[in-house]
């Protein structure tokens, strides 16, 4: 078996010399390693959500691209100026900023490992685009690095990539996983008709794709279960929806 090299686990299965091995209420979360999928040094967890998260950062990056303007900071923002009742634009948020600098550092490193296989230094500059320039700015690198994704996933280099867009973040560091926590997207996902392939539930929910070279994500919305793929259910099935 090949563990995936994000160093992922299977969430409550123990070895028997842990601990924990057989409780349900111990310390450790789960000690095995997840196996990797087929093809890939990344689990079928890690897989889904690079996918998924790719999916989703140019939609992110325009939004946050409309709270870097100022007319929007000015609106949003407004503070009352202690005594004076005053109101004062507030100055840009750090964290939308810091979080667009990490978001397009992390898109063009790893576009330029899909273009000629290393990852770079990226300038991370932060032009003041509109939010239409900065979506099909990302669009195109993230269509690229999905392109690519099951060679650099295939490679050592796939841990950095997790590490990057799923976390766990180093202090100060936008993943894309975190900055989607903090700013969520407008929720276009549907519940599929078919259960779960492994919680056999009805709780599975289907997100089209957001840009051409964006996929269907799908994952299992039960907090026990964990199940998330985008390929593994029947396109017919994908494309059937609940109302
Ligand atoms: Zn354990
Ligand atoms: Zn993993
Ligand atoms: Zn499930």
């Amino acid at each position: 078996m090949r563990a995936c090299v994000h160093g992922c686990v299977r969430r409550g299965e123990h070895w028997a010399a842990c601990p924990d091995y057989g409780r349900e209420d111990g310390k450790c979360r789960g000690c095995v390693p997840a196996e990797a999928r087929d093809g890939v040094m990344v689990c079928q967890r890690c897989w889904a959500g690079l996918r998924r998260c790719l999916g989703d950062v140019p939609e992110l990056l325009a939004v946050l691209a409309d709270m870097r303007r100022p007319l929007a900071a000015a609106r949003c923002d407004k503070v009352m100026v202690a005594g004076g009742g005053a109101v004062a634009p507030a100055p840009l948020r750090a964290d939308v900023i810091d979080a667009t600098r990490d978001l397009c550092k992390t898109l063009e490193a790893w576009a330029w490992w899909a273009v000629d296989g290393v990852v770079r230094e990226p300038r991370g500059e932060l032009p003041l685009v509109s939010p239409g320039v900065a979506r099909w700015s990302a669009e195109c690198h993230a269509a690229a690095i999905l392109g690519e994704l099951g060679r650099i996933c295939n490679s050592r280099d796939a841990a950095g990539l997790c590490e990057a867009v799923l976390g766990p973040a180093a202090p100060g560091f936008w993943t894309v996983a975190k900055a989607l926590a903090r700013w969520p997207l407008e929720d276009r996902a549907a519940w599929a008709v078919e259960p779960c392939p492994w919680c056999d539930k009805k709780t599975v929910r289907v997100r089209p794709p957001r840009f051409a070279g964006d996929v269907t994500a799908c994952r299992c919305e039960d907090p026990q279960c964990g199940w998330a793929a985008d390929d593994s259910l029947r396109p017919e099935v994908v494309g059937a929806f609940v109302a």
